[in-house]
């Protein structure tokens, strides 16, 4: 493909993407396909001789978009938002005409000042505590990466190598192995499976804790779980918070949590990755208080702020937690000759982003973050947050009319958990009967044993018309439940 090619075929990828995609929002939220259709639609091993760019465009319909679950449909109600704005796909490509790595200020002074800026900006917008900001007064800062599971396991990480050269200042001939299999860490039974993971691959073990019956945590129970693990000689080191849990959206008390964590010196990281998009609005700050608090923040602008993902955003008070836990110089001096190597910043507050995380070649993500928050302004963000919420609020209203139904935990922002009354399978059928008819979709969750679906504003194109769709096809299926399973 040559230049003028590439000028032709994006034009003609743009007006596809407008044309095709853009237009699916009318279409079924469900995949058509059945397992295995894509071995009939491709080859089994790439072409020899270069193939034509029409065929490929003609073959995006069959192979690609038939086959994914369509998060634009209006109608899907699944998970969280996902969503990529046309100002964040526009960032997007463009970033990938600088593919400099965005490690340090060596090699990319415009990537790391406008991740240090945007990453202010966010933080600005959420009202992060200042602490969690650039200046160069302090040590705070954020960071963009790919992934919540990415964020709470780095931060995981640098917590247990923080304790391990605390513990060895103390006792200098204990192994790191002898010291890790006394760490332990802690977070709820609404905690995404993300954080259980990073207790896995980070080798510590990861405390469940109760939560109460609106999926916040019982920091009663956390606390007891510290003291009884302190009293039998473990080091606890590290809590993960949750603000919007996956499966209910539930809330922990960060201002409870907190006094804990920092009574016992362990790190308090939250885990605000859906959430974390509706503190831009003043009214659902209040959700936050208790994050100065903490030691790490971290939330998905790829979720809710429709920033094209990966863009995870993860803010710590102490910069130096994390780019000190890895001591990756050690092992460069061996591989280059770095005698005369200039420095990598030009200034202590500039971060050096590689020895924040697991990258190295990290890419330009604040190129999207900028065109995003340029081309829509706070204001439109805030609009689309408010929107949302209100939506789950028709959906609420909608069940609370009709007495065959509940919900289960109050609606904090725009999710709704709902049931039928009444036993388990009642809710099960219903929901069986729901993803047979393929016009909405919806997963289902449980919070202390109890099972209900989850309804969520999710799509940028869902209006309180799909919302009266979707509760007309749910009370459709709820008549043709047997009537022995309806009180
Ligand atoms: N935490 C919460 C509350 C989530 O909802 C999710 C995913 O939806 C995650 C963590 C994991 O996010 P990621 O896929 O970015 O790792």
């Amino acid at each position: 493909m040559d230049v003028e090619d590439f000028r032709k075929h994006g034009h003609e990828l743009i007006d596809f993407i407008i044309d095709c995609l853009f237009s699916q929002e009318k279409e079924l939220p469900n995949p058509k396909v059945e397992t295995g259709y894509m071995s009939k639609l491709i080859p089994d091993k790439a072409p020899e001789d270069p193939d034509e760019w029409k065929d490929l465009l003609k073959d995006i319909q069959p192979v690609i978009l038939d086959g994914i679950t369509n998060l634009h449909s209006p109608n899907y109600h699944g998970f969280y938002p996902l969503r990529s704005s046309f100002p964040s796909i526009l960032g997007e490509l463009l970033r990938h005409c600088f593919e400099t790595p965005t490690a340090n200020w060596m090699a990319n002074p415009a990537g790391i000042e406008l991740e240090m800026n945007m990453t202010n900006w966010l933080g600005k917008m959420l009202q992060l505590p200042e602490e969690f900001l650039f200046d160069k007064k302090r040590s705070g800062g954020g960071v963009i990466l790919t992934s919540a599971s990415e964020s709470v396991c780095t931060c995981l990480l640098a917590a247990r190598t923080h304790t391990i050269r605390e513990v060895k200042k103390t006792n200098p001939n204990l192994k790191d192995g002898e010291i890790i299999t006394k760490l332990v860490s802690y977070t709820s039974a609404e905690a995404h499976p993300s954080v259980i993971k990073a207790g896995l691959i980070s080798c510590i073990e990861m405390r469940i804790i109760e939560t109460d019956s609106n999926g916040g945590v019982n920091t009663s129970a956390l606390e007891k779980a510290i003291l009884s693990d302190i009293e039998n000689g473990l080091i606890p080191i590290f809590v993960c918070a949750n603000l919007g849990s996956t499966g209910c959206c539930g809330f922990d008390n960060l201002n409870e949590i907190g006094a804990v964590c920092n009574q016992h010196k362990i790190w308090m990281h939250i885990d605000a990755a859906y959430a974390g998009s509706a503190f831009i609005c003043p009214e659902y700050r209040y959700l936050l208080d208790g994050v100065e608090l903490a030691t790490s923040f971290n939330f998905n602008a790829h979720k809710w702020l429709e920033i094209a993902p990966p863009c995870s955003v993860l803010w710590v008070k102490n910069s130096k937690l994390l780019s000190e836990a890895f001591p990756v110089d050690l092992c460069a001096e061996n591989n280059f000759d770095n005698k005369d190597k200039a420095p990598e910043s030009p200034a202590e507050h500039i971060p050096v982003y590689r020895h924040w995380s697991l990258q190295f070649t990290r890419d330009f993500k604040s190129i999207k973050v900028w065109f995003q928050l340029r081309l829509m302004g706070i204001k439109a963000l805030q609009e689309i947050v408010r929107t949302d919420i209100s939506m789950a609020k028709l959906f609420e209203s909608l069940v609370k009319e009709d007495n065959r139904f509940e919900i289960v935990v109050p609606v904090t922002l725009a999710v709704v958990c709902f049931r039928l009354k009444g036993t388990k399978k009642k809710t099960k059928d219903l929901l069986e009967l729901i993803r047979a008819d393929r016009r909405i979709f919806m997963i289902p969750s449980a919070l202390n044993g109890i099972f209900f679906i989850r309804f969520v504003i999710s799509s940028s194109k869902t209006t309180p018309k799909d919302v009266h769709f979707a509760w007309k096809v749910i009370q459709e299926k709820a008549d043709q439940l047997p009537q022995q399973l309806i009180e």
